[in-house]
């Protein structure tokens, strides 16, 4: 019976009281089965019970060390392949760019100073879409991670930024630069490629100019690419039939305002003098967009007949306000379509053509 005294002890020093009494009764509740008896009394006496129950159940201390070692060894191997684990991450994320970068991704790395800045705007953007980037890394690119990576923690499973920039290399500068010198051909060629699919709308013109400017389109430009162009798609269609409906527009003006240029201008250069003069009262530029904007159409009152012509006052392309005078550089704009601006697919030359018929059947000398 005394031996068997230290079992409760063992139990109170690994456990909590409740716990140890929550057990007690459970055995008790076992025990009661088959020997009966009262059970609650003072704290000693469930100590003294709980032996004579373990006892009952076969429970040596031997039994309870060991069973108490087994967990603890468990608990020990547990935390061992953990931390085996972990190294072994560590290792690979140091070895394998790609996949240090998706675990930034998961970890939604952000950088909040001056880390990435200090590579310049060009080159900050064209770190940031190598970080969002899911695409195998050539060798360009990996160069330019390595740059990015001195500037996080040591530890790479902890997916932070240092807690101060840390001023870059030459070697780093280098990459970065070369990183620009991969990207922006390749975001021109895509501008490319989406201006010849879908036309060239304002989202598509301002990347173009942003690129042509020695800048790069950042993470979401690049990444909303398509679907804006998609959607200037139908803006360049509306500016296209603006364009037509203009054509035929002036070429009636024309005949009706022919005495507004001399005879003899006329007789030089023909048409030409009299369109100038129209163009110059009806057509405007767009400071922000660089495009002609054209006059609202006018409103049909009954066959034939047409309201005064009204001055645009905002760009239909960017819905920009800040016009500017006409200009003749953008004749060849207006006139022919537009070489640099191809036009959307559903266009049709027929429907082109269609307009362009309007506009010639007035034609003639004036
Ligand atoms: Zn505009």
């Amino acid at each position: 019976m005394e031996r068997h005294r230290f079992c409760p002890c063992l139990l109170f020093l690994t456990t909590t009281e409740t716990r140890a009494i929550s057990l007690l009764k459970t055995l008790n509740t076992l025990l009661d089965k088959r020997v009966g008896g009262s059970y609650y009394g003072r704290r000693r006496g469930y100590m003294d019970w709980f032996a004579t129950a373990a006892c009952a159940h076969g429970l040596t201390l031997i039994d309870c060390l060991n069973k108490a070692r087994v967990a603890y060894d468990a608990t020990r191997a547990k935390e061992e392949a953990e931390q085996r684990a972990r190294d072994a991450d560590r290792e690979r994320l140091r070895t394998k760019p790609e996949a240090r970068r998706a675990y930034l991704q998961e970890k939604h790395l952000r950088f909040h100073g001056e880390h990435l800045a200090q590579f310049g705007e060009v080159g900050a953007n064209a770190l940031l879409l190598l970080l969002a980037s899911t695409e195998p890394m050539s060798d360009v690119e990996r160069d330019a991670f390595s740059a990015l990576a001195r500037q996080l923690d040591d530890d790479p499973l902890e997916a932070e930024a240092t807690p101060e920039p840390v001023p870059q290399t030459w070697i780093d500068t280098e990459a970065v630069a070369s990183l620009v010198d991969v990207y922006r051909p390749q975001q021109q060629a895509r501008v490319h490629e989406l201006a010849h699919r879908y036309g060239e709308g304002p989202a598509l013109h301002r990347d173009r100019k942003q690129l042509a400017d020695g800048g790069l389109l950042g993470s979401y430009s690049w990444d909303s690419l398509e679907e804006r162009a998609k959607r200037d798609q139908d803006t360049r269609r509306e500016q296209e039939r603006l364009r037509l409906i203009y054509l035929a527009r002036r070429e009636r003006e024309a005949r009706q305002r022919k005495h507004e240029a001399g005879l003899a201008a006329r007789l030089a250069h023909g048409r030409s003098v009299v369109y100038a003069i129209v163009d110059n009262d009806e057509l405007r530029i767009c400071k922000r967009c660089d495009e002609v904007v054209y006059p609202p159409e006018p409103e049909r009152r009954g066959p034939g007949t047409y309201q005064t012509p009204r001055q645009p006052s905002r760009c239909h392309f960017c819905v920009g306000s800040e016009l500017a005078a006409w200009d003749s550089a953008y004749q060849s704009e207006l006139e022919y379509v537009p070489g640099k601006r191809l036009l959307g697919g559903d266009l049709t030359l027929a429907a082109i053509d269609g307009l362009m018929d309007d506009h010639e059947n007035g034609g003639g000398r004036l």
